[in-house]
């Protein structure tokens, strides 16, 4: 039998298109490397708690389509990220908002705050900023710049934060309210039962192969559909031909513990430069309500994140979207725009720091795309 798509990965961007496409009378094949759905969003159960095996995954959106879409395949809890910094062991609230002022300067109203950083801003003398280091303190200041991101940034990306783009700082809200609520978003919450879950429910009615490497047996894979949707990272996919591009990769180190509560957030940011992890996962507070069942359960699972360059065979997780790896994704892009029956899509294939909303927004307009016959790129 002969596929209309072969959908290379089943994490968001090909779930959301396998999906699509079948609605859409397509037939679909799903393949994944992994022995598991869910790419980087799979959670599985461990002592009762959805453990996020591949790093904290908080859906938040201003998309109201993809919101609806989202929650045909699961109900959402009401959890609201607030990570916590520590900061040797000082700690603060995130994001940068009134409670993190007032901790920081002792300042009590949003006019003092504001003086602080102007104050601070000035004294740096930054008018136009180039890079990260520029963009936090003309933000927040040099005191929240080097306590709360020089040192988090640096082992998050291990590169100095002058070496960085700007608009990865500008990911965080700055607030002159009492709002610890991380994601300036409508909507947010974590699917109920699990991520593994609600791409399961995506993916309903659909083959999938577990197992298969794609580009081991790429000739014979290929022969199976009339087009292919690939989201593994697209320098992969062309044998890294003009070099590698660069992503940062992550270590987990998870343990499960014996006791109910070990640091009553699900996250907190080491932002010191010289503790080796950049943050600890405390995932039964995704699912639970703080006070509620959570405390009944007995045990609970941490994941400590250990950043690391990435090399040949680690998984990658964040690409390094600076301008050097912004020329390199440009020529591979060529590349790719020269595939007629491949699309490329998805964090990896697309090269880009996307949040769960807009992998899901994109795979959307993709498959809407092609199904009129237009080549989404
Ligand atoms: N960041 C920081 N201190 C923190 C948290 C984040 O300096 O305590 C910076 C850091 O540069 C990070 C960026 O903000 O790479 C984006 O953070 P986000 O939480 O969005 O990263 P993700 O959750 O995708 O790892």
């Amino acid at each position: 039998m002969k596929y209309d798509y072969l959908v290379v990965g089943a994490g968001l961007f090909g779930a959301v298109f396998a999906h699509e496409a079948k609605k859409a009378g397509k037939s679909v094949l799903v393949i994944d490397r992994r022995p598991q759905i869910g790419g980087n969003v799979y959670t599985e159960d461990v002592e009762g708690i959805h453990v996020h095996k591949y790093g904290a995954h908080i859906f938040h959106t201003n998309l109201k389509h993809v919101w609806d879409y989202v929650n045909q395949f699961a109900t959402f809890n009401r959890f609201t990220n607030s990570p916590v910094a520590n900061y040797h062991g000082e700690l603060y609230s995130l994001p940068f908002n009134m409670y993190t002022f007032n901790k920081m300067w002792g300042v009590v109203t949003p006019q003092e705050a504001a003086a602080k950083i102007e104050e601070q801003r000035k004294a740096a003398g930054i008018t136009n900023p180039k890079n990260l280091e520029e963009q936090a303190i003309s933000l927040v200041g040099t005191d929240i710049y080097e306590k709360l991101i020089k040192g988090y940034t640096e082992k998050q990306w291990g590169r100095p934060c002058t070496e960085l783009p700007a608009f990865i700082i500008k990911r965080l809200p700055v607030r002159l309210t009492f709002d610890n609520n991380y994601f300036n978003a409508l909507y947010q919450g974590i699917p109920i039962g699990g991520y593994t879950k609600m791409v399961a429910n995506m993916l309903s009615g659909i083959e999938v192969r577990l197992n298969v490497d794609y580009l081991e047996d790429k000739e014979e894979l290929d022969g199976l559909a009339d087009h292919v949707i690939y989201t593994g990272p697209i320098d992969a996919y062309f044998h890294y031909d003009l070099g590698p591009l660069e992503y940062r990769s992550v270590r987990f180190e998870t343990e499960v513990l014996d006791m109910p509560n070990f640091q009553g957030n699900a996250a907190v940011n080491y932002t010191d430069r010289e503790t080796p992890w950049t943050r600890i996962i405390e995932h039964k507070w995704f699912e639970f309500g703080k006070d509620e069942e959570g405390n009944d359960l007995p045990k609970t699972v941490i994941s400590r994140e250990y950043s690391s360059e990435w090399k040949v065979g680690d998984e990658p997780y964040y690409p390094v979207n600076d301008a050097k790896n912004g020329e390199l994704y440009k020529k591979y892009r060529a590349l790719a725009d020269r595939e007629t029956k491949v699309t490329f899509g998805g964090r990896l294939g697309e090269y880009k720091y996307y949040d769960m909303d807009a992998v899901i927004d994109r795979a959307l307009k993709c498959e809407k795309e092609l199904l009129s016959g237009v080549s989404c790129g």
